[in-house]
């Protein structure tokens, strides 16, 4: 498959970053190439230069025409193994990440490419993605969202997270994720913006000490809590009541459309206002309502715009993320419903991830991760569609594993790749084969929640793009044991990924591993037509022992048995227990086993075992041929 894509890119190899004239000279020996990803990737961690942007007729952003690669440049402290599990949790999977040349060990820097899966030319849509893709992710540069944005490789000398072949979709992700908010990276892109970032940071920290020491201008005593951090006294000033929400996609609808920035900050004529975050002398602030009805805080002099939590995050100098939220929480008095087991659930998946994205599955179970070496991106991709379906107990199975559903169709679409069949089949290959190992283990119906099983059907209604569903297992020892010899059973067998069938399985080891891995195959008609289920229960075994005695009792006797005769004795016997269909599929299961068959009786038969019965009616004997 070709891996070749357009960009601009300059092959010198620096060993520091470029400084000064030095970053005229790369602006202006960058070229337009048709390189490889991984030619690409190998030159930037030994120092090369690129821009994923296609630019024509010049350097600038108006020059763009097109663009395939998308980066996203890390450096406000967030480490690269977080970062990368962050984006594969939202089901985005880079091509490669590396480090830049001021990446060290305490403090990463580094960047995460990203390739989509066809060329953009629209500049609208190349821009959203770009701001999509910074907008979820968060902690990112901001200076790398223009089109003409270049960037400097790294003197790592190793690539990592190497997925040359997976591709993003850009359709899909801005469809998914597009929020409002990002319009900011946008319009703060356009020409006049004016290193606006490096002037917040420094203003917030020049009024802190302004503050301290001998500032003169009224400051708002809602503003000065947030600053400091006060929460007993917003707590009072909001009295906002107690509210608990079912997830967290309800607690952000109601952060974002109502609350009221106004009367966070007090601030009563919404229209025009001395702006809170910079030394304001004349009002340059507002607070406006967009289209889908979120709040915005805009500052005209410093061209900012910002939701209440940003905002929060600005006035409060929140280093994290996670702490601004939690801050939020505890001033408006909001609480969402996470059960314990959901925090649980969600750390088990993180959990996963990090083992497989270190590589310490390796250890863990290295015949089970030689054999999934090209499924893991699928799994991966599952793992991320596990997490994103914690809600709650009541999606989850009896076991209290999370359940989650997902069509091939969608997965490998999921995954980047194009919706040919081709692909789509290659895809559910390699989830048969993590069903083999029992890392993701694929139910039945009857196995599945039934609001799921609901919420699934309203999604699919045609057979052949039928949602399967899956229960994820956590990975204690014992699990671990299994999964890896599962993995030596597959090599033993000598399975391949081309031949995975029903059939592959079926008979190399007979009909209840193969049903394991396809469940719809335990259903399987019998001679009369009828669908009988299969999978066994271990009361039905129980039952079907009793009536074999009872049907072999009888063909000891006279040599034969009549179908009605069975029905009628276990129907006796077993009347509160079973009904007649169930015992005809027993019926089906004892024959199989001791050796019987059922047929019409013709003269012959009749006369061999003395039937004196009108008619011709259906016997049990012994199969002797
Ligand atoms: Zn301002």
């Amino acid at each position: 498959m070709g891996n070749d894509i357009k960009c601009m890119y300059f092959n010198h190899k620096f060993k520091d970053k470029p400084q000064g004239k030095q970053c005229g000279w790369v602006q202006k020996n960058l070229t337009q190439v048709n390189i490889t990803i991984e030619n690409l990737a190998d030159a930037l961690v030994y120092g090369a230069s690129f821009k994923p942007g296609v630019l024509a007729g010049g350097n600038k952003a108006e020059n763009w025409i097109e663009q395939q690669l998308f980066g996203l440049d890390f450096d406000n402290g967030i480490r690269i193994e977080e970062a990368y599990n962050k984006v594969i949790s939202l089901g985005i999977m880079p091509c490669f990440m590396y480090t830049t040349f001021s990446h060290e060990e305490k403090h990463h820097k580094f960047r995460m490419i990203f390739c989509n899966n066809i060329i953009i030319t629209d500049g609208n849509i190349r821009d959203k993605l770009q701001a999509t893709l910074m907008g979820i992710i968060g902690g990112i540069d901001e200076v790398c969202f223009n089109r003409d944005r270049l960037f400097f490789g790294g003197k790592g000398h190793t690539v990592l997270y190497p997925n040359y072949d997976i591709r993003i979709n850009a359709e899909s992700i801005i469809k998914k994720y597009w929020n409002d908010e990002f319009e900011q990276y946008i319009s703060n892109a356009k020409p006049k913006s004016k290193k606006k970032k490096d002037r917040t940071d420094a203003g917030i920290k020049n009024k802190t000490v302004d503050t301290a020491k001998e500032r003169t201008t009224y400051e708002n005593p809602n503003v000065k809590a947030i600053k400091e951090h006060d929460i007993e006294y917003l707590r009072k000033a909001l009295a906002h009541d107690p509210i608990e929400f079912e997830n967290k996609n309800e607690f952000w609808d109601y952060i974002y459309s109502e609350l009221d920035i106004a009367e966070l900050i007090d601030i009563d004529d919404l229209k025009s206002f001395c702006c809170v975050l910079h030394d304001d002398h004349n009002p340059s602030a507002n607070i406006f309502t967009t289209q889908n009805g979120i709040q915005k805080y805009r500052c005209c002099s410093e061209n900012l715009t910002l939701n209440i939590k940003q905002l929060i995050e600005v006035l409060g100098d929140f280093k994290s993320e996670y702490k601004a939220i939690q801050f939020i929480m505890n001033i408006y008095n909001l609480s969402i419903k996470e059960s314990q087991w959901s925090i649980e659930q969600r750390e088990n998946i993180d959990l996963m991830i990090s083992n497989i994205t270190l590589n310490k599955f390796k250890e863990l179970c290295p015949q089970a991760d030689k054999n999934i070496k090209y499924a893991k991106d699928t799994f991966l991709m599952m793992l991320s569609i596990a997490r994103n379906n914690v809600y709650s107990e009541k999606f989850s199975n009896d076991d209290g594993e999370i359940v989650f559903y997902v069509t091939n169709k969608k997965l490998s679409e999921y995954l980047g790749k194009d919706n040919g069949q081709k692909k789509i089949d290659k895809v559910s290959k390699y989830v048969k084969m993590l069903v083999y190992h029992d890392l993701i283990r694929i139910l039945d119906n009857d196995q599945i929640p039934k609001e799921l099983l609901k919420n699934a059907l309203k999604y699919t209604n045609s057979n052949k793009n039928r949602a399967n569903f899956y229960a994820i297992l956590s990975w204690v020892i014992q699990q671990l044991s299994t999964i890896e010899n599962n993995g030596v059973r597959w090599k033993e067998k000598g399975y391949r990924i081309a031949g995975v069938s029903f059939d592959m399985f079926y008979r190399s080891e007979g009909f209840d591993v193969a049903a394991s891995i396809y469940p719809q195959y335990k259903k399987k008609k019998n001679e009369y037509g009828e669908i009988i289920d299969c999978s066994t229960t271990k009361a039905s075994d129980e039952r079907t022992l009793k009536i074999s005695k009872i049907i072999l009792q009888c063909i000891q006797q006279k040599g034969y048995c009549t179908e009605k005769e069975v029905v009628y004795i276990l129907g006796n016997k077993y009347r509160y227990e079973i009904n007649e269909t169930q015992i005809k599929r027993s019926l089906n299961e004892i024959m199989d086993l001791y050796g019987l068959k059922k047929v019409k009786a013709n003269e012959a038969l009749k006369e061999q075992y003395h039937i004196k019965s009108e008619g011709y009616p259906n016997i049990i004997i012994e199969d002797i041929t």
